[in-house]
Parts: structure tokens; C-alpha cells; sequence
């Protein structure tokens, strides 16, 4: 908080009274911390794959290797120049949608075709590596009242890293069932797991489990985007459990009920 006291006096300078202003600057600071560790997180993560570029057209310059030396340094190059364009896009990504630049379209649909669509996009990676991906939906209408485009991308971001992060020949599971007032959405892999001291940082923008990342490609910011679009922009919850070589299960919890359906709740209630 920032406190601005002011005298008040009358025409003989005598004083009459003070006058404090209040004023609740934490949030303001906040914010500003945030956006300062946001930039210097996003600064770190473009300088890596740049320094890696340069390094690699200096020694392309001194012209000291050979012909399948250079076209190793070109590959190397082109890898690079690959990590950060998906970084760029996955900012913009998270961008836009975080500031509201994307227009949030909620519509009364139902889940399990969400769901669907999602494990068809996800399908053929899955049988690339030999993951036996298996949908268990539940046979009730899942009513809900979201942006079915950006909950569709939640989901194949998770069920993407599940397929990611799981060694071929395993298992991934995608459900859905109802509890209480609530849809109950589930990606359940028999992967690397994440450490117990990540878990807290797994939602977190830019951060990847250090264990687990050696051969797969990246951003980190997967799925922060995740957490924004269950948590923000459909009020849902999600968490996670993980077993280091067991496994992850992600757990979404969205509102159940149609606009319509909670209007009509809201007319027919007695007064
Ligand atoms: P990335 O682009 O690195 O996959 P995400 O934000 O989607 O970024 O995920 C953050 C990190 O969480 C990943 O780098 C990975 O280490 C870990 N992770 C995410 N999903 C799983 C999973 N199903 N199994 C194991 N580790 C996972």
C-alpha cells in the first residue's frame, strides 16, 4: 500500500485537517514483477537456440571443415532455427489467448465429442510409436457451456505430451465421466512420470522437467497454456499425480450445464 497525506488549511495557514490518500499499489507491482520475470524468461529461452546458431555459422565462416562436417553444422543449424520458431509461435500462442486477443467463443456442447475429436487428432501419433491409445468415454450426455476449439487444443496439447513422454509400446488413456455438478476429463499415460519436486512447477510458463526432456522437442509453454484455458476461461480446475517410470495422470474438472439449461433453472426457480 502507498499512504499520501495532505494538510488542508484555511486562509491563515492554519491547519484544518489531513487528508490520506490510500492507495493498493501491490497488485500494480505485482504485475509489473511478473511481466519483468516473463521477459527475462522469454529473452533466456530465445538466447540458446540464437548462441547455438551463431556458434555454428562462425565455424561454418572459418572454413575449417569439411564437406560433411559443414552439412552437420547445417543441420544443426536448421534444428535450431526449427526450436525457435516453435517457440515464437507458442508464445504468440499464449499470448493472444492470455490478453485476451482471441475472442472466446462458448458454445452449449457436449464433451465427449470434444474429446473425440481431440483423441483423432492424436491417434496417428500415437500408433507411430507403437502406444496403445485407448479412449474410455462415459455414456452420459456431458452437457458443457465452453469454447470448444480451445478446449479441444487443452486437450491434445495433453494428450500429445502423454504420447511424448511415454516410451513406445506403453499405454495412453483418454476418459470422461460425470461427478457431481462437474464433467470429469482424464489423459492417463504408462510414461517417464514427473519427479515429486516438478510437480510444482509443471504448470509454470518455459519449464520442462530436466529428466525427461533429452530427446523430445519442446517449448514448456504447453502446458501453461493448458492451465489458462481450463482454469481462466472455463472456470475448471486441474491437477495432476505422477509416478517417476509409472506414469502421469492429468485430471480437468469442467462445470457441467448449458447456458439454456441453467437460464431456464434460473426462471423456473421461485423467487
Ligand atoms: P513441452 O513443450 O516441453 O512438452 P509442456 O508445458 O507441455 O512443455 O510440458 C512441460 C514439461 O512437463 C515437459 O517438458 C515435460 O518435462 C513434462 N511433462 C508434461 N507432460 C508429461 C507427461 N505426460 N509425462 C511426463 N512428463 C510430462
Amino acid at each position: 500500500f502507498r499512504a499520501i497525506a495532505t494538510n488542508l488549511r484555511d486562509e491563515h495557514e492554519q491547519v484544518l485537517g489531513t487528508v490520506v490518500v490510500v492507495e493498493n499499489i501491490g497488485e500494480e507491482n505485482n504485475q509489473k514483477t511478473k511481466h519483468a520475470e516473463f521477459v527475462s524468461s522469454v529473452a533466456h529461452e530465445l538466447k540458446t537456440p540464437m548462441s547455438g546458431i551463431k556458434a555454428y555459422v562462425e565455424m561454418l565462416i572459418d572454413g575449417d571443415c569439411d564437406e560433411e562436417e559443414s552439412q552437420e553444422l547445417y543441420g544443426f543449424i536448421n534444428q535450431q532455427i526449427d526450436r525457435l520458431t516453435r517457440l515464437v509461435n507458442s508464445m504468440l500462442n499464449l499470448a493472444r489467448i492470455e490478453s485476451g486477443v482471441v475472442e472466446i467463443k462458448r458454445h452449449d456442447c457436449e464433451l465427449n465429442d470434444i474429446l473425440k475429436s481431440s483423441a483423432d487428432v492424436i491417434s496417428p501419433n500415437a500408433t507411430e510409436k507403437d502406444i496403445a491409445f485407448s479412449t474410455e468415454l462415459s455414456d452420459l450426455y456431458l452437457p458443457v457451456h465452453v469454447d470448444k476449439d480451445m478446449l479441444g487444443q487443452a486437450i491434445i496439447n495433453l494428450l500429445s505430451n502423454a504420447v511424448k513422454y511415454t516410451p513406445h509400446g506403453h499405454e495412453v488413456r483418454l476418459r470422461s465421466r460425470m461427478e457431481d455438478a462437474s464433467a470429469v476429463i482424464e489423459v492417463r499415460d504408462t510414461g517417464l512420470g514427473i519427479p515429486e519436486d516438478s510437480l510444482p512447477h509443471i504448470f509454470d510458463r518455459f519449464y520442462r522437467v530436466p529428466e525427461n526432456n533429452a530427446s523430445a522437442a519442446g517449448t514448456g509453454l504447453g502446458l501453461a497454456l493448458v492451465h489458462f484455458i481450463v482454469t481462466n476461461v472455463h472456470n475448471g480446475a486441474i491437477s495432476v499425480q505422477s509416478k517417476v517410470n509409472e506414469g502421469t495422470c492429468f485430471t480437468i474438472t469442467i462445470p457441467l450445464g448449458h447456458k439454456e439449461q441453467k437460464k431456464k433453472k434460473q426462471l423456473a426457480s421461485p423467487a
